[in-house]
């Protein structure tokens, strides 16, 4: 028999690490919230017929946001056999809040307290079975980040799901509350008690998806005992349950949980907080962090110490050497084996160029994401975020958007999935407009193309990190000129928690880097290899046959389309053929350009990236050090990958705001290229 277990819980309460560690899978765990924004499945790796599914988190079941809609649809429509509830077990007031929700579903449940491991450290105790008795449900002390106590969960959970064990009907509301149940509990025509009580409960307390599917004669019914209802408690019902809510649960807390003495005295995260979040301080600490992680990526004088490369251009040597080799090695075979001239070429110059100029640059994505993820999960930057909330709320924003933002340093399309987080409209608008002016983990690499070629001698750290505070502050720009000419409507409170200060484990780091490497292995199988191939054949062929580049169909293409780019100073078609294959995929600009001009990818790249030298004559001949600029910027900020597309059209619902987002981020690209080409001239 197969059962299927819901993982439900707070932000951040461990969900994501308890899935891993059941499932034996490798998603992402983010210590802030709002980082798990869709469902994930995977199986028990004890019982394959045990499946496991990761609900995003939230603190309540009334659909606030898309992502708690999302969790309550999963528990009470598909009825799963028993949900894990995940319990930060540091704040277990706030998280019981979400566990009374999910008994009132009366679904069968079982409580997971996690972080006993800090719980234990603060020297707090918690009666685990005084707990169990008045829910009703069994209750699992567990530390998810070490894997302990999980055996006995899955036992825990399997059993309640093979008896349908369900929690007490506990008493949590007064006598007003409870009569005007049972009066809506009568208009409702639910087969199943349970789903009477749970609905009348939404009703109440106002739940507006819940009063949807009502005829409007049971919605006036409704209407006429929530009034009386709220006369005698003498406000409004919602806040009421709410308030009924915490006050049960502190009751019952009372004799549970013991907090030391010791626990009061203000902790290290407290003491690190009054630095790293101070108001004068938090933004410059936040900008030499940054620019210390990209001096590890980028540097050729690490910690200033002249000569010594930075861990990301060691390893990119490394990696451009070994490329090198085995392209050598490759062209040795091939042509040993008698293979034509054409066959060489495309191998050789299309698919090992074109994929090896992208692969030369993966260590400085791998090493600035490795660094990243580090800090995400030490909790720092869920601090920022709460810093940020500051600034936001003078653009109109909620701090909330700043984690997608963040996230778009990674990748848009998870950055635009993770806008779902987001309660007002207009925030969720505004922020997947200018989520993809955020430097992407795939952008990487045209910049350190660049840096490479253009910028040797020059700090490559500076123009690498400039352009990404560029894309952070033309963000900022178009936040306040939507909000305020585009956009009319609240701002949302932003209520964000600050996790504790953990350091990261050695395991979510790699799983982070992992990552990194296994999607740019996917990528460059797939969509970079078919588009290297569709270049070369386009760029090495017309309708008379094989002819020279200049004469090549793609040289038509680019020829016919580089007017656009004359006023951003690259008028050549081959810049211009980058534009457009980097909305396959942006690190394809690298590709492209290793095809097209030759060289990226030889010995002289190895060197320019290695010491600072010149390289790539051809890219020198083309751009200047401000054109090159300009090109960086503009693809920065231009559409991003269609991938990003897809997922913008998901989120946003309707193809006319996507269009209206990708015109709004082609005309900005546009107009910034053009000053910086302009500006740039007259100063240089
Ligand atoms: P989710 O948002 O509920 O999916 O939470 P995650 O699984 O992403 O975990 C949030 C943070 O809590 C991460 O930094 C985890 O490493 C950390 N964490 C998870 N379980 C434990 C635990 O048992 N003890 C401690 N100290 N940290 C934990
Ligand atoms: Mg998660």
């Amino acid at each position: 028999m197969s059962i299927n277990i819901a993982l439900a819980g707070n932000p951040n309460s461990g969900k994501t690490t308890v899935f891993n560690e059941i499932t034996g899978s490798k998603q992402h765990v983010g210590n802030w919230p709002g980082v798990t924004v869709d469902k994930k499945e995977g199986t028990y790796k004890k019982d394959r017929d045990v499946k496991v599914l990761d609900l995003p988190g939230t603190y309540s079941l009334s659909p606030y946001s898309a992502e708690e809609i999302i969790a309550r649809d999963f528990i009470v429509n598909e009825k799963p056999d028993v949900v894990i509830n995940i319990v930060d077990g540091t704040s277990i007031e706030r998280n019981l809040y979400l566990t009374l929700q999910i008994i009132e579903t009366q679904i069968p449940l079982v409580i997971a307290i996690n972080m006993m491991d800090e719980v234990e450290a603060k020297g707090d105790t918690i009666d685990f079975n005084k707990l169990s008795e008045i829910l009703g449900v069994l209750v699992v002390p567990i530390v998810a980040r070490k894997a302990k106590g999980l055996n006995h969960l899955m036992e825990a959970a399997i059993e309640t799901a093979r008896n349908k064990k369900k929690p007490n009907n506990v008493q949590v509301f007064d006598k007003n509350i409870d009569s005007a149940l049972l009066k809506v509990e009568q208009l409702l025509e639910d087969k199943s008690p349970d789903e009477r009580r749970w609905k009348a409960i939404k009703l109440i307390e106002g739940d507006e998806v819940i009063t949807n599917g009502l005829s409007d004669d049971t919605i006036k019914q409704v209407n006429i005992i929530v009034k009386e209802a709220e006369k005698e408690a003498d406000g409004d019902t919602e806040a009421k349950i709410a308030d009924l809510r915490y006050k049960y649960i502190s009751k019952i807390l009372k004799g549970i949980v013991k907090k030391s003495e010791k626990g009061h005295v203000s902790n290290k995260s407290d003491k690190l907080d009054k630095i790293l979040t101070n108001r004068f301080l938090a933004l410059p600490i936040f900008a030499m962090i940054m620019y210390l992680l990209f001096a590890a990526t980028f540097s050729e004088n690490f910690l200033l110490i002249k000569g010594l490369p930075s861990p990301g251009i060691w390893l990119a040597g490394l990696v451009e050497e070994g490329w090198g080799a085995l392209t050598g090695g490759i062209e040795s075979i091939l042509s040993n084996a008698g293979a034509s001239d054409w066959i060489l070429s495309l191998v050789i110059d299309g698919v090992m160029e074109g994929i090896g100029a992208v692969a030369g640059f993966l260590p400085l994505v791998l090493v600035l994401f490795l660094l990243l993820s580090f800090l995400e999960d030490s909790g720092y930057m869920a601090r920022v975020a709460f810093v940020m909330d500051r600034l936001f709320r003078h653009l109109g924003l909620s701090g909330k958007s700043f984690i997608p933002l963040l996230m778009g340093f990674g990748c848009s399309v998870p950055a635009l999935m993770a806008s779902r987080t987001l309660e007002s409209d207009k925030d969720r608008k505004i922020t997947m407009m200018i989520t993809p002016f955020m430097s992407c983990g795939a952008k990487l690499p045209i910049y350190a193309m660049f840096a490479a070629t253009l910028f040797a001698g020059s700090n490559k750290t500076i123009i690498v990190f400039s352009i990404y505070m560029l894309g952070l502050v033309i963000a900022i720009i178009s936040a306040l000129l939507l909000n305020k000419f585009a956009f009319k409507g609240e701002t949302s409170n932003f209520i964000m928690e600050l996790p504790q200060y953990r350091i990261p484990t050695g395991k979510s780091i790699l799983i982070h880097g992992w990552d990194k490497v296994k999607g740019f292995a996917i990528k460059a199988g797939t969509i970079i290899f078919v588009s290297t191939v569709l270049i070369w054949l386009l760029s090495n062929f017309n309708f008379t046959g094989m002819v020279d580049m200049e004469d090549s169909f793609l040289a038509s293409i680019g020829n016919a389309i580089k007017f656009i780019f004359a006023p951003l100073g690259f008028a050549d078609w081959r810049a211009s053929v980058g534009v457009v294959t980097g909305w396959i995929a942006k690190e394809n600009i690298v590709a492209t350009f290793g095809q097209l001009f030759g060289g990226i990818g030889d010995e002289a790249t190895i060197e320019a990236i290695s010491s600072g030298a010149q390289a790539l004559p051809e890219i020198r001949d083309v751009f200047t050090q401000v054109s090159a600029y300009s090109y960086m910027a503009f693809n920065l900020l231009c559409m991003p990958c269609f991938a990003a597309v897809g997922a913008m059209k998901r989120e946003m619902v309707s193809w006319k705001w996507t269009l209206k987002a990708i015109s709004f981020q082609m005309v900005v690209a546009y107009i910034v290229a053009l000053i910086i080409n302009t500006l740039g001239n007259l100063i240089f």
